[in-house]
This record gives C-alpha cells, structure tokens and sequence, in this order.
C-alpha cells in the first residue's frame, strides 16, 4: 500500500501532541495534494456547510497516495452532497437539546451521565452530529464543570461519569486532574469512561503525563475510542492502546457504518481483526445519526443487518459489534 506517510512525515514537527494538533490540515487542497489528488480540487464544495475541513497529519498518512476512495480520505474530505437538504435529515438529530439538565451534562440513561468536557475534536468527521450543535458554548469552565458535578453528586443513581465532547481529550491534563479532583468526593461514580477518537487520529495525545493521571484515577477506567476501517490503525495507535491499557483502562471501540467506506462484511471483519490485534473489543457500530449533511454516508438498515449476519457467521461473537441506532427518548440505543 503506497501512504502519503513519506510526505507528511517531512512535515511533522515533532510529537509533541499540542503542536501537532495545530499543525492539523484544514486546507482541502493541501490535502487532496498530499495524497496526490489535485485534480479533484474543481469537485469541492466552495462552502463547508459551516464545519471546516480539520486532520491531523499523522491520519493523512495513513490515507492511500491517489486513491480517490481511500476510506480515511472519505470521512475528512467536504463534499457537495452535503449541501443536499434530504428528508429527515435534521439539525438535531439525536434530541441532545432536550435531554440536557445541566448545562453540559447529558443525562438520559440510568446510570450514565455524559459531561460534554470540550467542544473541540482533532478531527473534523463529515457524519458528525456534532457539525450542528453549538457544543463549542459549553466548552466546560471550571464553573460549568462546577455546575455539572453538582447534577452528579446529587443524584446517587449515576455510578458511570462519561467524558464525552467534542473530544475530552482535547483539554490539557490539567484541565483532567481539576476534573478528576471535582469527582474525588463523589463516592457513588465507580467508572469513568472517555470517549475519543484522539488515541486513533492523534495518537501521541496518550502522553507520559495523561497516562499518569489515568493510573491514578481511583475508579475503574474505560476508554471507548472510535474507528472506522482497519487501515486507521498503524504503530503509533497500537502504541497508544497498550499505553492505555498499562494503565488499567478497558479498551472498546465504537464505529459510525458509513456507505463507501465501511458498508461491506470484509471490511468490518478486517476492522475487528485489526482492534483486536490492538487489544481494543468492539462495542457499537452505528447507524449514523439523521443529521444534515450527512445523508449520503447512510446505509439501509436491512443492508446494515445484514452485514452484522455475515460478521457472526464469520468472527467469534465478541468480535461482532452491536448495530444500534440512538433514537431521542429511547432509555437506550436502540439495538437493530
Ligand atoms: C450513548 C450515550 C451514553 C452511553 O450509552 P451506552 O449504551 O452505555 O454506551 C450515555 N449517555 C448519553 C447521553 C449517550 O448519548
Ligand atoms: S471525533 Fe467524534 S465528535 Fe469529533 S467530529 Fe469526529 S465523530 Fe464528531
């Protein structure tokens, strides 16, 4: 397989994961040069709908030189499709605005509260839900993150805290100790779980300091990261899950099912080979959320399940993700 690595790698400045976030392509045309795809510029869209082109460059070179279909190309790349308006397709698509009782918490299953920690992603993903919802005026102060934990603290039923976004990870480590200092009197949280795809697209982000904090942490620890395609994965992200695992988190993955870059069984089952060669289980794989913008990346649900047929027919059982759907007011995801 031909990457842009050698390209990029010339770029990269060092590892230092802040720098590297700022070195991030948010050009379309720079990137469609690094992967040797100028001649596509004429198809972009002139307008991104509002939700800039953002990757970091380590991903970009893991994306296949001259391949228009390059399946990690597919999910940073603005297309004109997404300035469609498609039925059904909506701004807020997952009924987050309702279910919010605190500011920046959303608590809507039994057990669970999700602080939104940062409004701020490495990666731009064109399905995103997130490419709508305001999520940056949330961006958890210190007096919001006040506000938030009080809604924990009161309420013993919540005995799972989930950092969620945006990318929890985007805040410095300090701003995770102020955190986890907040939850250190609040005995009836006994997991926290963090959702990123930081460990898959930036995966120097799980640095010496924050696997520190994430040992120290006195409560069972889960990271569920976020791929879609086995070839997200090279030495650096498996580096990073054995860090993660070193320090005592359950590594499970969740992926978004996307038409053209995932919607085929041999892709999904190389998809969790590959996590599990990283040690990383499969979690959920979604029906992307009915956001608009993102209508061109759904696939039929009868496709969808069929899919995850030919997947238990062919894997060991905890290798086949659970096909869910999030549907505002369900106690659950919705299984399909
Ligand atoms: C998805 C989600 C969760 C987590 O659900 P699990 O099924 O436990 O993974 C919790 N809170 C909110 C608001 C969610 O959207
Ligand atoms: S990393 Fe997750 S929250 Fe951020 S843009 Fe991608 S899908 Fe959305």
């Amino acid at each position: 397989m031909i990457t842009a690595s050698h390209a990029t790698r010339l770029s990269l400045p060092g590892s230092d994961w802040r720098t590297l976030w700022r070195e991030a392509i948010t050009d379309a045309h720079e990137l469609l040069a690094l992967v040797g795809l100028e001649y596509l510029a004429g198809t972009l869209p002139a307008d991104d709908a509002g939700f800039s082109l953002r990757v970091p460059r380590g991903f970009v070179a893991r994306m296949r030189i001259g391949d228009p279909r390059d399946p990690l190309l597919l999910q940073v790349l603005p297309q004109l499709a997404e300035l469609e308006q498609a039925p059904g397709f909506m701004m807020d698509a997952v009924g987050d605005l309702a279910a919010r009782e605190a500011q920046g918490v959303l608590h809507k299953y039994q057990g669970r509260a999700l602080l939104i920690a940062s409004g701020s992603c490495a990666v731009n993903c064109r399905y995103c839900f997130r490419r709508h919802f305001p999520y940056g005026d949330e961006m958890a102060a210190a007096s919001q993150w006040r506000q938030a934990l009080e809604h924990v603290r009161e309420d013993t039923s919540i005995n799972e805290l989930i950092l969620s976004g945006g990318d929890p990870l985007a805040l410095a480590t300090s701003k995770l100790e102020e955190l986890s200092r907040g939850l250190a009197d609040i005995p009836h949280v006994t997991r926290l779980r963090i959702h990123t795809r930081l460990p898959v697209v930036l995966p120097e982000r799980v640095d010496g300091p924050f696997i520190d904090w994430l040992k120290a942490l006195p409560m069972q620890k889960v990271v569920v990261m976020h791929a879609n395609h086995a070839n997200e994965f090279d030495d650096s992200v498996d580096e990073a899950c054995s860090r993660l695992h070193g320090a005592g988190a359950t590594l499970l993955n969740q992926s978004v099912l996307l038409k053209g870059i995932n919607d085929d069984a041999d892709i999904l089952i190389a998809l969790s080979e590959r996590m599990f060669a990283a040690g990383v289980l499969p979690y959920y794989l979604h029906q992307l959320d009915r956001v608009q913008g993102a209508a061109h990346f759904e696939v039929a649900d009868a496709l969808a399940q069929a899919l995850i047929e030919l997947m238990r027919n062919r894997l060991p059982g905890y290798l086949v993700p659970k096909l869910v759907r999030e549907v505002g007011g369900d106690p659950s995801k919705r299984p399909l």
